[in-house]
């Protein structure tokens, strides 16, 4: 398979739903930080997948144990058990401090599956969510999702009251009788990198337990990691009822889950919740050899350094277009006081890839394991464009 660009944009616009706006490269591949098109072209990756490739692009291990795996067995049903799943979800749960996963395939369905499990254990209807907050496209996750235009032709959707992020009190207010649960990223993504002040998350944990509020903390993005912690809960120590895992997950395979306390978990019985595909041989193997080079390759603690060398050095850029810069680990938003499409594209053009989220907030959230030389190299066409 060698198709040129023209052909694989042709096949495209001729067979593919029209529902992303793609950006004029087609890939073909990638290793560590860096990704190269059909022509040869080569790019520094600052999206890295959406924060999925945190160990960067086809890193040998994970490589090695999917081609491993995929030779042995890669996919049975959860009719039968698998050595792998098991593994994963011994470590997973120490990871996390939760105590029960449930294995799915992407942050949406960890998503319906964390709405769906508060739901039946509270007896409750209607959820809490944050403005700005994202967390995916099916129906339930979208009835969570604030933005109007990704909700509005979908409605009716599950009952849902959105309050203002970063206040508690708001959160207060918003509690009634008919109440599942709260929903909350610990640093909004899509929303433009939005880190909440010190003592929000605790104080929002007060609230639930006060009110008897399940708490669930979306961690789709901000996890295996990403913000210099394994997960960002930990930067405010406070523990979820219920928690969402995917995009770094499985290295890059596609992987996710939905993890519970106990007593909540506990609600959920034989029947109530399933996926095909989830928890798969080779999914599985994929998220076990990924934690592994996390932990191998110090990419926690290297998030934390890396980041705070980034912001740094953009702290260094001084431009009058910069309105903030804020970041925790190597997820960093670049707020502009313009549009960021066009540095998006010319940053391209010059073998930098930039992801803008909200309109104008840049969002860098290169491989954990990418160098200083290519994040210098990244700032300096910023510095250009
Ligand atoms: C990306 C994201 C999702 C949705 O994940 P998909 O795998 O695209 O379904 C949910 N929540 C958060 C916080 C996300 O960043």
């Amino acid at each position: 398979m060698d198709l040129s660009y023209d052909e694989i944009v042709g096949k495209f616009e001729k067979y593919v739903f029209q529902t992303y706006t793609r950006q004029p490269l087609a890939i073909r591949k990638a290793r560590g930080a860096v990704v190269e098109d059909v022509n040869g072209k080569e790019y520094i990756d600052c999206v890295a997948g959406i924060a999925v490739n945190n160990v960067g692009h086809c890193h040998p291990a994970v490589v090695d144990a999917i081609k491993r795996q995929a030779e042995q067995l890669i996919h049975v049903s959860n009719l039968y058990y698998t050595e792998q799943q098991a593994v994963l979800a011994e470590e997973l749960a120490h990871l996390t401090k939760m105590d029960r996963v449930f294995f799915c395939n992407s942050g949406a369905e960890a998503v319906e599956g964390a709405l769906k499990l508060a739901r039946k254990a509270s007896g409750k209807k209607r959820f809490i969510a944050a403005e700005h907050a994202f967390h995916g496209r099916t129906r339930g996750a979208l009835s969570v999702t604030h933005k109007e235009k990704y909700r509005k032709p979908f409605e009716p959707l599950a009952p849902a009251v959105f309050i203002p992020y970063n206040d508690a009190d708001a959160i207060r207010g918003a509690i009634d009788d008919d109440t599942a649960g709260v929903i909350l990223e610990p640093i909004q993504g899509e929303g433009g990198v939005i880190i909440p002040s010190d003592g929000y998350l605790k104080e929002v944990r007060e609230i639930c337990d006060e009110t008897g509020t399940l708490l669930i903390m979306d961690e789709v993005q901000t996890g295996f990691g990403r913000t210099g912690k394994w997960f960002a809960r930990e930067h405010s120590g406070i523990r979820a009822d219920i928690m969402t895992v995917a995009k770094a997950m499985g290295g890059g395979f596609p992987m996710g889950s939905m993890l519970a306390r106990e007593d909540v978990a506990a609600n959920f019985g034989r029947g109530d919740h399933a996926s095909t595909f989830g928890g798969n041989a080779l999914s599985c193997a994929a998220a076990i050899a990924n934690i592994e080079v996390i932990k191998r390759e110090g990419l926690v603690k290297r998030s934390e350094e890396m980041g705070k060398y980034l912001v740094q050095r953009l702290k260094g850029l001084h431009k009058d277009y910069i309105k903030e810069i804020r970041g925790r680990g190597l997820m960093v938003g670049m707020e502009l006081t313009v549009k960021c499409d066009d540095i998006v594209n010319r940053a391209r053009e010059r073998g930098v890839l930039l992801n803008c989220t909200s309109d104008s907030v840049l969002r860098f959230v290169p491989p954990l394991t990418i160098a200083k030389e290519q994040l210098d190299k990244a700032v300096a066409v910023l510095d250009e464009v």
